[in-house]
């Protein structure tokens, strides 16, 4: 733009209020605290975070969070592309596990009707259907507590781990706990990954489950690690934990010996006739916060927005995946809670200037520096 002829030399020399008053670089880096600072130069994850260090990143000032989380999802992702999963319900209800939260547990009254596993035919049908519309993954879900003598029902998953591969897509199952062997055997049919959420910090986990041990699930994810498949474990947000819950289990899965490739974010679905259908749902800027402070502690990791994400709004969701998130679940309906569809999320993404992520684009494994300092490109 041209400056009008006539107007004053005195006014051109003229240092204006706005530009005299902003805060020098030194003073804004003096609020950010070092761990910020260092993960925001990282050019590698590690598995050394401190407890500390993950609360400290999780209380900066939500801006300057979602600032450095975006930076570093600049540096480690295509911070335009998405990942499109969509989650089938294999086996409906009649879980014998106590979470409070779940629908599907035979302890709560929620009304739903257990059901038996899904015939192999009509699963890859609905993953095809999946693919057909833009879903890179497809993921399958089973209301169990573990595999314990449920070889018929294996021999089925097998089969529909490997025709979903054949389709192209990642396959993702979550079925309760697995030992070495059945993670051995899903990972020679194909599966790309394993869900299997931590869902909370160690110490608030046993107000939510009791049936089952924070150790059992961390044994499990062992055994779907060392079968080679990739990890992804997460939590629930709103379950009625505090902010040093999620820093815990933010911690828990960055100091695992690799980080996991998935880092599932869900807001809880209240749902009437458990013990958490009262629950209100939890607070965007805490949503926000934990999904930055996930993207920066676990740099290459998917951020994937789970459950919940019907209730924010189309802007909500877009100021998520600027602060790293990278996943959603999308189709007709996310396990047993309402989803938001594909017709709209393409609406989404195009008018916001995102894209679906490719199949594997982003690889099977998430290199990691083990128990070292973060490598930093540089410091400031
Ligand atoms: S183990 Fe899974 S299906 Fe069973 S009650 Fe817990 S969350 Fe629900």
């Amino acid at each position: 733009m041209s400056l009008p002829r006539a107007l004053p030399r005195a006014l051109l020399r003229r240092s204006y209020g706005t530009v005299q008053s902003s805060p020098s670089t030194a003073s804004i880096a003096s609020r950010i605290p070092v761990a910020l600072q260092e993960a925001t130069a990282a050019v590698a994850p590690r598995t050394s975070w401190t407890r500390e260090e993950v609360q400290h990143i999780y209380e900066t000032p939500l801006n300057q969070l979602t600032y450095a989380a975006a930076a570093i999802h600049r540096r480690f992702h295509d911070p335009s592309a998405i990942q499109m999963c969509t989650l089938m319900n294999i086996k409906t209800g009649g879980c014998s596990e106590d979470c409070s939260y779940c629908a599907q547990s035979s302890r709560h009254s929620t009304g739903l009707k257990a059901t038996k596993m899904s015939p192999v035919d009509d699963v890859l049908t609905a993953a095809r259907i999946a693919k057909a519309n833009g879903s890179t993954r497809f993921c399958m879900g089973a209301a169990w507590r573990d595999m314990r003598g449920r070889k018929t029902s294996l021999k089925n998953i097998k089969q529909m781990v490997s025709g979903v591969r054949d389709m192209g897509m990642e396959v993702c199952v979550t079925l309760g706990m697995i030992d070495d062997t059945q993670a051995k055997e899903l990972k020679e049919a194909g599966l790309t990954a394993y869900n299997h959420n931590l869902d909370t910090s160690r110490e608030f986990y046993p107000s939510i489950i009791t049936t089952r041990s924070y150790d059992e699930r961390l044994q499990t994810l062992a055994h779907v690690r060392d079968a080679g498949i990739n990890v992804c474990s997460g939590g629930i947000l709103g379950l009625g934990e505090e902010d040093k819950d999620r820093v815990g289990l933010i911690h828990t899965v960055s100091s695992l010996p690799k980080h996991p490739e998935s880092f599932p974010v869900n807001a809880l679905v209240p749902i009437p006739g458990t013990p958490l259908g009262e629950r209100k749902m939890i607070s965007f800027d805490k949503l926000l916060r934990t999904i930055a402070t996930a993207r920066i502690v676990l740099p290459a990791t998917i951020v994937r927005l789970a459950a919940g994400r019907i209730s924010l709004s189309e802007e909500q969701q877009v100021q998520c995946f600027m602060a790293g998130a990278n996943a959603v679940f999308t189709g007709e309906k996310m396990l047993t809670t309402e989803c938001n569809g594909w017709d709209e999320d393409r609406e989404m993404f195009e008018k916001w200037g995102f894209y679906p992520m490719k199949s594997f684009e982003k690889g099977e494994e998430v290199t990691v520096l083990e128990g070292e300092a973060a490598p930093v490109a540089a410091r400031s």
